[in-house]
C-alpha cells in the first residue's frame, strides 16, 4: 500500500474540549487515533527494514511516550537509545540546539533510526542527524510522531511520519507545554492564550 494511504491528514475539524486544570484544551488526536497512527508507522518501519537489526535513538524528552509505544509495536531485532537535544526559544527567535548524546548506544556500522515527537521548522532533526553522521553508522533515517504543514525551513523529511498535522501548538503524548502536559493520553492544542511566547 502507498506510503499516502498508510498516512492520516489531519485537518482542522470539530474538536472534542476538555478542561484541564485551569486551561481549555482541545484534542486533536484522541489516544486511539495516537495508537492506531503508531501502528501504522511500525509497520511500515518492519517493512523497511526486515530482519536488518536495527538501532532505535530516541530524541529526549519528546519521544518517549512515542518511543515507549511504538518499540512494543515493532516485532524486528532492536536496540534502544536516546540522545538529549534542546534548544531555548524565545518568540519568533530560535534559539541554539544543544545535544547531549552521552547515554547513546554505540551507532558505528548500524541502522540507526531517530525518533522524535514533532518535524516543525526541522532544524532539531537536520542537527541530530548531522551528529550521528559524524559517527559512521551504516544508515540513518527518522520517524516522527507529528509534521507539521508549511513550517519547514529545510531541505529534508523524514521517512515515516504517523501524522500530517495544522500549524497549532501541540502537547501531550510526550508534548509539554512550559515541561507540563507529557503525560496527556491524547494529542491537545493549547489556545494562543494559554501560550506565552517561549516554548521548549
Ligand atoms: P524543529 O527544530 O523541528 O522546529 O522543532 C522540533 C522541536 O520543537 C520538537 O522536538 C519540540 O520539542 C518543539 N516543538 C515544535 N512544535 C511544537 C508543538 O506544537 N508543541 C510542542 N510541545 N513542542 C513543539
Ligand atoms: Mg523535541
Amino acid at each position: 500500500m502507498p506510503l499516502l494511504e498508510w498516512r492520516r491528514h489531519i485537518e482542522h475539524r470539530e474538536l472534542q474540549v476538555a478542561t484541564l486544570e485551569d486551561i481549555t484544551v482541545k484534542t486533536l488526536l484522541s489516544e486511539e487515533e495516537l495508537q492506531a497512527g503508531v501502528a501504522r508507522m511500525a509497520i511500515e518501519i518492519a517493512a523497511a527494514y526486515g530482519e536488518r537489526p536495527l538501532t532505535i535513538v530516541g530524541v529526549l524528552t519528546g519521544s518517549i511516550v512515542l518511543l515507549a509505544d511504538l518499540i512494543r509495536q515493532l516485532d524486528i531485532p532492536l536496540r534502544v537509545g536516546v540522545l538529549q537535544a534542546s534548544s531555548y526559544r524565545s518568540g519568533a527567535t530560535r534559539g541554539a540546539l544543544t545535544i547531549n548524546s552521552e547515554m547513546m548506544l554505540d551507532v558505528a556500522e548500524r541502522d540507526v533510526l531517530v525518533v522524535d515527537d514533532i518535524f516543525d521548522t526541522g532544524h532539531t532533526l537536520v542537527e541530530v542527524v548531522a551528529k550521528l553522521k559524524e559517527l559512521a553508522p551504516a544508515s540513518v533515517k527518522t520517524a516522527v510522531l507529528l509534521r507539521k504543514r508549511g513550517r519547514q525551513e529545510v531541505d529534508f523529511s523524514p521517512e515515516f511520519v504517523a501524522f500530517d498535522i495544522p500549524d497549532e501548538f501541540v502537547v501531550g503524548y510526550g508534548l509539554d507545554y512550559a515541561d507540563q502536559y507529557r503525560h496527556l493520553r491524547y494529542l491537545a492544542v493549547l489556545e494562543p492564550d494559554d501560550l506565552a511566547s517561549d516554548r521548549s
